[in-house]
């Protein structure tokens, strides 16, 4: 038999059911953080739960291995945790019960400039505020309403947002602020250190800073830091999808791994299936099944850009330039507001920036269990063009400048680095099929792709084929590891299939 034959006899077995045999809960395809935040949804409520995870192991684009040097340990996908200490289902479940702690740094976020003191992002607003000097008033008046009511705020975002929030003067205060492009938003900002800490913040949308809607991904990132913090989990990103594994099967959920699913036909009989993979593949997944109106509106759904990831083993750490650099958990490279907003406007435009925005994190440094001996974990990326995904050679021309940036503001790294491992787009798929072209965020995060996220609709968890729901990081609340997306959607699937209806403030 050929290899592609072997594969479709292999895609026609059916998935075998619960080991327990039952056929009247829920299926959920993929165990990333939203995949394993909507079975803890379903469990929750007394649904009996199977997740089928294509890889060998759980956590898709939340884990760490020993990916350079023997004891090293590496985040593969996501390390700087803001949204995962501000999840209201993480924040409200026992995940600490299960091995989640919290490492926090000194300071979240610390943004280096070549001829001045970095812009730094403080656990307080008013450290943040104070740390600006001229630019205090201002970060305050831009900063202060969505910190103050961060809560509330994040409540009704890391949510369908196409709804009627709870708290609606707070969001609103939100989205006078967020709905404007970062270039607008911070030009209330004078000091080179707040716009270039301002401009990092919103270049994490991976869009042009003079896109709508930048200045709500800095808002968020910068009220959850001065709220929460930007935390690393002790001992690697994959201790949140270990401790929600855990949980799940302390609630009697089923976790199968090495299960890819082919299509919705080879799934065990259940009352509700939910998929995290991307819209493109619930297209090949659902084949058949979808009205051609639906479908063609998945296929309009626009990817991200890709990017290209590094990991460095690095005796004795990063050597910084600037001091501050040293007590921050993420460092935003890449120079000044305009050149941040000159590398994200090249990436639009399909060029690779000559000094690209990267971002860096050193979680080695506050939690030593990661470490062998001196040798630290060093994660940085910077975003490629996507029509580059596939071009091995602009891997590798962005890969030298992310290594040229860190030379600049850490001279001394490349002697320091014992190790170096590269992710572009081709590896990062394959260790996730979910990263397919690099697309970290699972698709572009442009104003309109987050309001109508993959489709616009209310409730876009829900597709046009009865029981079968979305639930990935191409619904809302979009990318980032909150579990919010698995959380909505597992609620849309217990009030349609289940009639169990949970209020908000309860999942
Ligand atoms: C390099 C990188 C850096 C990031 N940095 C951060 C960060 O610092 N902070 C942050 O909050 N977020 C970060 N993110 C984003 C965050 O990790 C994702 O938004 C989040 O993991 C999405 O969760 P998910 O469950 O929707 O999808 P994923 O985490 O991608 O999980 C999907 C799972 O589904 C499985 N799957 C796919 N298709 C099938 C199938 N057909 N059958 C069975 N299983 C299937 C995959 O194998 C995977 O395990 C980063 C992501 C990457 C890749």
């Amino acid at each position: 038999m050929t290899p592609l034959a072997a594969r479709h006899a292999e895609d026609a077995v059916p998935i075998a059911p619960r080991s327990d045999g039952a056929e009247d809960g829920a299926v959920v395809i993929g165990a990333g953080p939203n995949g394993l935040a909507a079975a803890v949804t379903l469990a929750r409520a007394g649904v009996k739960v199977l997740v089928l995870e294509a890889e060998e192991r759980i956590g898709g684009a939340c884990r760490h291995a020993e990916a350079t040097v023997p004891g090293v340990t590496h985040d593969l996908g996501s390390a700087v945790h803001p949204l995962g200490a501000g999840s209201p289902a993480f924040r409200r479940w026992p995940l600490e019960a299960y091995g989640l702690r919290w490492v926090h740094p000194p300071l979240p976020a610390a943004h280096p400039l070549p001829d001045g003191p970095a812009g730094r992002l403080e656990r307080s607003l008013d450290a943040t505020a104070e740390g600006l000097g001229a630019d205090g008033e201002a970060w305050r008046f831009l900063s202060g309403p969505t910190t103050r009511g961060f809560d509330e705020v994040a409540a009704t975002v890391l949510g369908p947002l196409l709804r009627w929030p709870s708290a609606p003067l707070r969001v609103a205060r939100f989205g006078a602020r967020a709905w404007a492009p970062a270039t607008w938003s911070g030009a209330t900002l004078r000091t080179q250190a707040g716009r270039a800490l301002w401009a990092g913040m919103a270049a994490h949308a991976s869009s042009p800073l003079s896109a709508l809607g930048t200045s709500a991904i800095a808002l968020m990132l910068v009220a959850a830091g001065q709220r929460v913090g930007w935390p690393f989990p002790e001992g690697g990103s994959g201790r949140i999808t270990l401790a929600l594994r855990r949980y799940l099967e302390r609630l009697s959920g089923e976790v199968r791994t090495g299960a890819p699913v082919p299509h919705l036909d080879r799934l065990p009989p259940a009352r509700a299936v939910l998929c995290t993979t991307t819209p493109e593949a619930f297209r090949r997944i659902a084949a058949g099944r979808l009205p051609a109106g639906y479908d063609r509106a998945l296929a309009r759904y626009r990817p991200g850009e890709a990017v290209v990831k590094l990991d460095l083993a690095v005796d004795g750490g990063l050597p910084w330039r600037d001091e501050a650099c040293a007590s921050a958990g993420t460092v935003h490279l890449g120079g000044r507001a305009e050149e941040i907003a000159a590398a994200e406007a090249a990436v639009a435009s399909g060029r690779i920036p000559d000094r690209p925005y990267v971002l860096v994190a050193q979680p080695g440094r506050f939690d030593r269990s990661r470490c062998a001996g001196s040798v630290e974990p060093i994660w940085a990326y910077a975003h490629l063009p996507r029509a580059l995904a596939h071009d091995p050679e602009a891997v590798d021309a962005l890969a030298a400048r992310i290594v040229a940036s860190l030379e600049a503001a850490a001279p001394g790294c490349g002697a320091r680095t014992v190790a170096r491992r590269v992710a572009g787009p081709t590896v990062l798929a394959g260790e996730n099929r979910n990263l397919a072209g690099g697309d970290i965020a699972a698709g572009a995060t442009s104003l309109t792709q987050l309001l109508a996220r993959p489709v616009a609709r209310r409730l876009p968890y829900r597709t046009p084929v009865p029981g079968v729901y979305l639930a990935g990081a191409s619904t809302p609340p979009g990318p980032g590891v909150h579990g919010m997306a698995g959380v909505w959607a597992a609620r849309t699937a217990l009030r349609d299939r289940f009639g169990i209806a949970v209020p908000v403030d309860r999942l």
